[in-house]
């Protein structure tokens, strides 16, 4: 299929675990995706936009060139193309709260370690050798890094290097390799991202439509909505505690003078201290709903 100039080209991963949570945030905001055979695009159908199904290595490469508009991609992944390049090329627009994991340097568990200093001279296996040669730049430490393009936790028993640097989320995958986690090299998280270079102004308002939704949608999964009562003399107090709330709707309660409702956005994570804390400074039925939609 030809790429159609008027409708928007938004890169994800074709399969991987980036996948299905990239197509789900574009559900979420409102994305009707096309469920076809073809395995390189999928058409939104309620939005003038197809997503190329692409390996997560080129979705900057197919951003920062302008084949696509946007892209969902790990921050990693980002950076690691950044870094070989010359100049920036492509820009994040939207953090996306998915897909964290951390860039870790790990060794067998009976290594030595003392330390970064430990790394000197010696070599380190990664599929990051761009990301992991900036820290050790950095910290002006000269070793070895070895690209690998996969299985690097058996880089130490294959005798192929006796450092890793490798993505760990729960640390499972290096248990499981006799491996331990020495320093984190990047944290990263899935990013939105786009061209450095202007996009054509006719797509620009199908862009930050897309943006705005986007935003709502990760807005919303960490918000809160409370509701609460409480006396006059506690709402001072009451409203400090309200995490990630700017100025809370107060209204009076009926028939119950020097008593009001206080209603609020929470952008934050609402645990359940909180709720105890607000309890003990004076407030009573507290409810916390969840949001459905928002648009800041
Ligand atoms: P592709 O076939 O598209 O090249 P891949 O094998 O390189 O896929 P995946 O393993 O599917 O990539 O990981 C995609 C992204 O998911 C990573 O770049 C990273 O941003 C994120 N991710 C989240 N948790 C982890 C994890 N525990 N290990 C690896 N990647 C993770
Ligand atoms: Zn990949």
């Amino acid at each position: 299929m030809l790429a159609d100039a008027s409708r928007l080209h938004i890169a994800i991963q074709k399969s991987g675990r980036l996948s299905e949570l990239s197509r789900a945030l574009l559900r979420d905001a409102g994305f009707r995706i096309q469920s076809g055979k073809n395995e390189l695009t999928a058409r939104v159908e309620n939005f003038p936009a197809d997503l190329m199904l692409v390996r997560d290595d080129d979705i900057p490469t197919f951003v920062a060139d302008g084949v696509c508009e946007l892209g969902i991609v790990g921050g990693n992944v980002l950076r690691e193309f950044e870094l070989g390049e010359s100049e920036a090329r492509c820009e994040i627009i939207a953090q996306l709260g998915f897909g964290r994991c951390t860039l870790k340097l790990a060794a067998p568990e009976t290594a030595p370690w003392k330390g970064i200093e430990s790394l000197k001279g010696a070599r380190i296996a990664t599929s990051y050798p761009h990301i992991v040669q900036h820290f050790l730049d950095e910290r002006q430490i000269a070793a070895t890094v070895v690209k690998m393009s996969g299985a690097v936790e058996l880089a130490p028993r294959l005798q192929i290097a006796p450092f890793i640097c490798d993505l760990v989320s729960t640390g499972a995958t290096l248990d499981a390799n006799g491996l331990r986690a020495l320093e984190t090299v990047f944290e990263s998280e899935a990013v939105l991202i786009q061209a450095g270079a202007p996009i054509a102004a006719a797509k620009q308002e199908q862009v930050a439509n897309l943006l705005r939704r986007i935003d709502g949608v990760t807005a919303t999964k960490e918000s809160k909505y409370i509701m609460l009562n409480a006396p006059g003399e506690a709402l001072a107090a009451i409203s400090a505690l309200l995490p990630g709330a700017e100025a809370p709707t107060i209204l009076p309660l009926h028939q119950r003078p020097g008593h009001f409702a206080v209603h609020a956005v929470c952008q934050e994570s609402v645990f359940w201290e909180t709720l105890q804390k607000l309890k003990a400074n004076g407030a009573s039925a507290i409810l916390v709903l969840p949001i459905e939609k928002m648009m800041m």
